[in-house]
């Protein structure tokens, strides 16, 4: 079964100006899949969509073979908990904890053990040059780095679907590479992961690449 299969996909935000138009396309667990394309064609839009943040106008995702296109808010916020990561810009890290307690809450949520999760958290903020005292709040983060803290949270959890809008888009070369080899890492480990991207190079490194 798919983790994630998107069938005649129509998005709109203003009516009559069609973002995706019959869009279809599969994603396996084990790979991962590169979005690239120029800007404004619809690669955010897409992410939200298979992220289950917008809906389709028609069309259907379904997530590991169910039709999720109806269902509740509340019920896609759960399916959002249970089995997605995401790694997005605005990365909604809590202000009020620190960073390292943003980093493990997803993990610890999902029924990891604090024992566990603090080490794993703490060498892949240190191995994503996270260089910032992980008891800090993150209010004083840079954009890039709120993604990488956010890439931590999201890789630690184990979601079965990832999803990460420019994950490597503020890295230097060789965090770039660190980070392409962790999402191609867990994409091994049985899950789907997606990104976007503007880099030839990352999308090379990806199992595919899925121009808009
Ligand atoms: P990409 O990620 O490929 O740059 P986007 O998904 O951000 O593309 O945008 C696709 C199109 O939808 C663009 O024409 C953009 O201007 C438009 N768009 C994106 N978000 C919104 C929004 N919230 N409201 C209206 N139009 C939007
Ligand atoms: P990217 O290049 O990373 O896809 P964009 O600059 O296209 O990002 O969009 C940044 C944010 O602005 C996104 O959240 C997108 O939904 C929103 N946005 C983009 N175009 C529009 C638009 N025409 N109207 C309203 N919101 C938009």
């Amino acid at each position: 079964v798919l983790p994630l299969d998107v069938r005649d996909v129509v998005f709109e935000y203003v009516p009559g100006t069609r973002v995706l138009d019959s869009w279809s396309a599969q994603f396996e667990a084990g790979s991962v899949t590169a979005l690239t394309g120029p800007s404004g064609r619809g690669k955010s839009t897409l992410l939200y969509l298979l992220g289950l943040m917008l809906r389709p106008r028609s069309g259907s995702i379904l997530v590991d073979g169910n039709d999720v296109t109806r269902l509740a808010d509340a019920q896609l916020a759960h399916l959002r908990a249970e089995r997605f990561g995401f790694v997005f810009q605005d990365a909604a890290l809590d202000p009020s904890r620190s960073i390292l307690d943003n980093v493990t809450e997803t993990a610890l949520y999902r029924g990891q053990s604090r024992r566990s999760v603090t080490p794993r958290a703490l060498d892949l903020l240190t191995r994503f040059g996270v260089d910032i005292p992980p008891k800090r709040k993150p209010g004083q983060v840079s954009g890039g780095q709120a993604q990488r803290i956010a890439l931590c949270r999201a890789l630690l959890a184990h979601p079965k679907i990832l999803l990460a809008d420019e994950p490597t888009g503020n890295l230097d070369p060789a965090t770039t590479t660190l980070v392409v080899d962790a999402l191609r890492d867990h994409a091994r480990n049985g899950a789907a992961v997606i990104i976007v991207t503007h880099s030839p190079e990352v999308a090379a490194a990806c199992d595919r690449e899925l121009r808009l």
